[in-house]
């Protein structure tokens, strides 16, 4: 089943320019009613089911089928993302609850570096990846067809 929003908790992310489940959809399938100020699937058959919309919205206001290798059939699966972490709630047909809670990043939020500490000053004209020659732990690369080495 895709993802669903329930109007009742939608907010319409209203202070952003874009909505956090539209900022986040890797397949762009949320879109704001700017009349109801509130969110919806645009074309659910092209939904992945990959959650990153329900575990974005602060307002809790999505929710997708939990996939059936992890939990059963009825259950329902809600996360609760905190700056390093999210909490997932898993409450079964029969009432049944379980709490379990996963590490979302290795490094301190704000301090990831885009490009991994690497100089990103390179030519983009040169035909070696930005990281080379030291990611290949050589000191020069040769050149594509050629047996010169790249100085
Ligand atoms: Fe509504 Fe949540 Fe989407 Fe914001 S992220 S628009 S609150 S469903
Ligand atoms: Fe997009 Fe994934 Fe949400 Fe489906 S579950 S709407 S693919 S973010």
């Amino acid at each position: 089943m895709p993802s669903f929003v329930n109007p009742e908790k939608c907010d319409g992310c209203k202070a952003l320019d874009k909505t956090a489940c539209q900022y986040v959809c890797p397949n762009d399938l949320m879109v704001l009613n700017k009349d109801t100020m509130k969110a919806y699937n645009q074309e659910p058959d092209q939904c992945w089911e990959c959650q990153c919309c329900v575990k974005i919205c602060a307002q809790q206001a999505m929710d997708v089928r939990g996939y059936a290798d992890f939990i059963p059939l009825g259950a329902s699966v809600v996360p609760l993302r905190s700056s390093d972490s999210i909490m997932w709630t898993i409450k079964f047909r029969n009432g049944q609850i379980k709490r379990f809670k996963f590490p979302i990043r290795t490094t301190p939020e704000g301090k990831a570096e885009p490009a991994g500490g690497w100089d990103t000053k390179a030519n983009i004209d040169d035909f070696t990846l930005f990281t080379e020659p030291a990611s290949l732990g050589l000191e020069t690369v040769a050149a594509p067809g050629t047996k010169t080495w790249k100085k």
